[in-house]
């Protein structure tokens, strides 16, 4: 079984940084908390390890309340960004730490470390000192050492945030094969997007100390609950429902506000049916994207990506003429305010 947070809220001084969270985190599955700095991420994670008590609401870890319980008595691993591993012990003798304390015997102790380091990819460094690992190692060798023993769950804090760009994509992918070796629930905080929808099973945002949507990376992508989760969950243009783009296009009847992502906006040389004239403001090569910055006649500026071979196929230049339409957009009550 996994894990239940029913109705938690936590408050420092008059501050709500958890506000009336549920939530059930299937047994097994790799599930990020992604959100914006401040918007609860990290406490709620240490509601769950016991390193913060709640002030309501019930935490059950594998089916059994845990509210109350030390973090000694849940059975969790811990990896934070900046993971201190004790400087003066080797690779293995850091893995070995936790079964040391529990008291293994030495032999399950040794073949579970040597299991560990293969498992982390770290064979051939285990009499090493954490000063001779790059970032990255030492990331897997916490990994490693909060995996030893064999936690129920295991809670990642921004595990990635202290290395740089390349490495943090290569552990990302790392970390979603280990976890489809190793199956243990895992929650792990982010505020990188891409990087909760790349790794994880099931994405919650979390805003302002509440969660506004759970769902598999797509179901967040495609049908976003809120404002703020279509906002956060890549770029998107917010446009009022009069913009000349949604002209015939049927979205101009729904609420004020229109949210329409750069790549939904259909670019065309010619004027055909229902589209709106525009002028190429800006111009971006992205690699494999092209981002055009377009300026339609009422003024409106309306970001569009294309693919590279739409944009060959197109033959555009700055300044040229062209003619825009939505080809998805959602419109949000205004009640929920980004
Ligand atoms: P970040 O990505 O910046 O770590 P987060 O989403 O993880 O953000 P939290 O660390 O959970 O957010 O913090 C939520 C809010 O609660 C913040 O405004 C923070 O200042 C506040 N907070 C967290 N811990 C404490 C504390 N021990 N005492 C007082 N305020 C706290």
């Amino acid at each position: 079984m996994g894990i239940v947070v029913d109705n938690i809220s936590k408050q420092f001084g008059s501050f709500k940084a958890v506000d009336r969270v549920s939530l059930e985190i299937k047994s097994g599955s790799l599930v990020a908390l992604l959100g914006p700095s401040g918007s609860g991420k990290s406490t709620l994670l240490r509601l769950i390890a016991g390193l913060e008590m709640p002030d309501s609401g019930r935490i059950l870890l594998t089916g059994k309340d845990a509210t109350y319980q030390s973090v000694q008595e849940r059975n969790i691993g811990f990896v934070f960004q900046h993971y201190a591993l004790f400087k003066h012990l080797t690779v293995r003798q850091n893995i070995a730490f936790g079964l040391e304390i529990r008291k293994a015997p030495a032999k399950k102790i040794k073949g579970r470390v040597e299991q560990l380091l293969e498992l982390v990819q770290l064979t051939g460094l285990g009499d090493r000192y954490p000063s001779q690992l790059s970032g990255g190692q030492r990331q897997r060798v916490a990994l490693a050492r909060s995996l030893a023993v064999e936690p129920d769950v295991l809670l990642l804090d921004e595990p990635f945030g202290a290395l740089d760009a390349k490495v943090r994509k290569d552990l990302r992918a790392w970390l979603r094969r280990l976890h489809d070796e190793v199956h243990v629930t895992t929650v792990f905080v982010t505020h990188d997007q891409e990087e909760a929808m790349e790794v994880s099973d099931e994405v919650v945002v979390m805003n302002k100390g509440c969660v506004e949507q759970v769902g598999t990376p797509a179901e967040i992508y495609d049908n976003p609950a809120t404002a703020f989760v279509m906002s956060f969950i890549g770029p998107v243009n917010v446009l009022p429902n009069t913009a000349k783009i949604f002209q015939g296009s049927g979205f101009e009847a729904a609420h004020p506000q229109v949210f329409l992502r750069p790549q939904d906006v259909i670019v065309e040389k010619y004027a055909e049916g229902a589209t709106a004239p525009a002028r190429v403001s800006r111009l971006i090569h992205l690699g494999w994207e092209i981002q055009l910055e377009l300026t339609l006649d009422d003024g409106q500026v309306v970001t569009a990506n294309l693919t590279r071979d739409r944009f060959n196929e197109l033959q555009l230049e700055p300044q040229q003429r062209v003619f825009v339409r939505p080809k998805d957009a959602k419109s949000f009550p205004l009640y929920y305010s980004i």
